[in-house]
This record gives structure tokens, sequence and C-alpha cells, in this order.
């Protein structure tokens, strides 16, 4: 332990902390650029976005998606600094931000949930996705999350290789998704009748985050909260 504490301070000494926005020698996130992230405080009905405090739908939406509710970390705004740790914890897997990270997906999650018959389940990369990334950044965040509140983890999701969601249209991503993400076989057991906590980085349309969750409640989930760091 001493010397594992004694290598980090080596480390620490070697390579200064650096801001990852304002390049500050500090900490990965300097205390102003973090103070600038600013916590999700008030949800939203998914679909009409209006403002309301837990991320279930309004009665108006209600049935537009198969999930049931939609909880955030962070306000999004392009070109921020949340742009920045995301793109630092996809890339270079920085330690630090996957414990800043964790520390906010918990602090939502207990807003609304206490753990009870609850499963912890990461949105899918495809295999082609992954070797070409080296690893699937939901499934990191989702399993340290489940570690760190002792709850059950479950990678149960698989997803087709299609062509990369980000860069098509709205109606075409709904095309580009469709029968793209099932259960793995054998894991309907493990989700029957379960909460389900499905854990992605960014949404932007929902689409992909409900194609898990058609997939999830056709292996009799019986609710499904999605909990993400932001809406891009
Ligand atoms: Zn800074
Ligand atoms: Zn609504």
């Amino acid at each position: 332990m001493w010397t594992l504490y004694c290598v980090h301070m080596f480390l620490d000494f070697l390579f200064p902390k650096r801001c990852i926005n304002c390049e500050k020698f500090e900490d990965f996130l300097c205390k102003e650029c973090k103070n600038s992230l600013k916590v999700v405080g008030f949800q939203r009905c998914p679909n009409c976005k209006r403002k309301n405090f837990c991320g279930k739908f309004c009665d108006m939406c209600l049935g537009s998606f198969y999930f049931d509710q939609l909880i955030l970390c962070f306000l999004y705004d392009r070109n921020t600094v949340l742009q920045k740790l995301v793109v630092n914890f996809k890339y270079k897997f920085l330690r630090d931000i996957s414990k800043f990270f964790i520390n906010i997906l918990e602090n939502q999650f207990l807003k609304f949930f206490s753990g009870e018959n609850i499963v912890v389940v990461p949105v899918p990369m495809s295999k082609e996705k992954i070797r070409l990334r080296g690893d699937n950044h939901a499934k990191i965040l989702a399993d340290n999350f489940a570690k760190k509140l002792n709850l059950k983890f479950c990678d149960a999701l698989w997803r087709i290789h299609r062509e990369d969601q980000a860069k098509l249209k709205r109606n075409d991503r709904l095309i580009n998704l469709k029968n793209s993400i099932f259960v793995k076989k054998g894991y309907e057991s493990f989700l029957f009748g379960k909460t389900v906590i499905l854990i992605d980085d960014i949404v932007t349309t929902c689409s992909t985050v409900n194609e898990c969750s058609k997939a999830l409640k056709t292996a009799k989930a019986k609710y499904i909260c999605v909990l993400a760091l932001a809406r891009g």
C-alpha cells in the first residue's frame, strides 16, 4: 500500500496534474472549471422536455418511449468543460474523471432510488466498435457505479454493428437502430421483474436507450430508468 502511494506521489511529481480545460497545474479539473459544471436539479419529461422533479414522462407523453424515467447529471452545452471531460474519459480513460462521474451518478441516483430489486445495465457497444475504441466506456461507468453502490451489474445487452449514429439524421437513426440491440441469451432471468438502471454517457435523441429498453422490456424488466451524464 505504502509503495503504491509512493509510486503515485512520484508520478504526480513527474507529471503534475493539469486542468483539462484551462491547463492550470492543479488537478484534472481546476476548482474554477469544476464549478462551471452545472449539476441538474430539476429533471425533464424525456419527450417534450418540460421540467419536472424526477424525469418521468408527463401525462401527455406517457408511452412515447419504452423506458420509464430519464435522470441526467449535468446540463450540456457544446464546447464546454463537460464535453472535454467526456472526450478525455472516452479516449484516454483518466481514472480521476471516472471517479468524478461516478460520484455525480451516485448523487443523482440516490435522490430517487434506495437500491432494492435493481440491476445496473450498460448501453452496449458492438464488437467492431470495441475493437476500434478498446473498451465500452458506458460499461466501465456502469460497472464501477454498481460496485460503489453495491448493486448487481449485468452486461445484459449486445449490439449488431451499424453505421455510427452520430453521423445520421433523426429518422435515419431510428431505421439504422431497428432490431440492432438484444438481450444476451440466458440473461432474461436476471432482468425478469427488475428495475433496470440503464447507464449511458451522453444521450441525444434517446433512440439508442429506447432500443435498449425495448429489448429489456421484452425480457420482462419491470421498470427502466436511464441514468446518463447529460443530454446532448
Ligand atoms: Zn481549469
Ligand atoms: Zn412530456
